[in-house]
């Protein structure tokens, strides 16, 4: 087992967004996490990045727990995010997030910056998943249509070599076609060798492609299986699917 998350609940103040989560992530798979708006996806996310804390419950990575360190003076510190990162876990979040006044290599370049080791075959990998991101390198990142930017962010992710990739709502705001182009990416990263944990509103794109999926509501598992499985099951159908 890669990661798993065992009875976690992460609050925002007085507003508790997750209640007792578990579930896990096998070395491999592609796990997508499906849920309507609100539902806690984004939170989950970014509570296994490190970027917020859980009030309850755990991370584990490899078994062991991933938000919390023992310090060198024998206190429980709180992992920074960037450590997270490092120990192989890369974040693509919602939104892309690329640094818009950089141009594409400077982002790819960016993602890669924890490491010492020569990253030009990585960079060269993220070119020949996303051939328009070598045809543009020198263009600035904010001047990328929607589709281009989401390519960027994965490969910017990627360029740290991660075991696992989480990403949050890759197909948001883009035109269909760019979205198959991506999924069919993502799986081709996934046949790579990279695990992915996805989460998504485009539950039917999700589940085409995915292993196993969770279905997350109002910040609980409610339901969880093969993705081949969840694609026939008639309330997912109702209520995620379109019936
Ligand atoms: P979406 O698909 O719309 O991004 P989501 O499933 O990712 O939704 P979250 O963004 O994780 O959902 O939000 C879960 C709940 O936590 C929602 O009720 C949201 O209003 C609340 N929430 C999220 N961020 C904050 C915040 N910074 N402060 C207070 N409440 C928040």
């Amino acid at each position: 087992m890669l990661l798993s998350v065992d009875s976690l609940d992460v609050s925002y103040g007085a507003i508790k967004a997750l209640h007792g989560v578990s579930l896990h992530i096998d070395r491999g798979e592609i796990v997508t996490l499906i849920g309507a708006n609100g539902a806690g996806k984004t939170t989950l996310l970014r509570t296994i990045s490190g970027l917020l804390r859980p009030t309850k419950g755990c991370v584990k990575w490899h078994g062991e727990c991933l938000p919390k360190q023992v310090g060198k003076d024998g206190d429980i510190h709180y992992r920074p995010a960037h450590e997270i990162v490092r120990l192989g876990v890369s974040h693509v979040p919602e939104g892309r997030q690329v640094f818009a006044s950089l141009t594409v290599l400077e982002n790819l370049r960016l993602g890669a910056y924890q490491r010492t080791d020569d990253i030009t075959a990585d960079l060269d990998r993220c070119f020949t998943l996303f051939p328009v991101l070598a045809e543009r390198r020198s263009q600035r990142s904010g001047t990328l249509s929607g589709g281009e930017q989401q390519m960027l962010a994965i490969g910017r992710a990627l360029m740290q070599k991660p075991q696992l990739l989480l990403l949050d709502e890759p197909s948001l705001g883009l035109a269909p076609l760019v979205v198959r182009k991506i999924f069919q990416i993502i799986r081709e990263i996934n046949e790579q060798g990279t695990t992915i944990f996805l989460v998504e509103q485009n539950a039917h794109l999700a589940l085409t492609i995915a292993h196993r999926a969770y279905v997350l509501q109002t910040g609980r598992v409610i339901k969880s299986d093969k993705a081949q499985t969840l694609l026939n099951d008639p309330e997912v159908k109702e209520a995620y699917l379109g019936g």
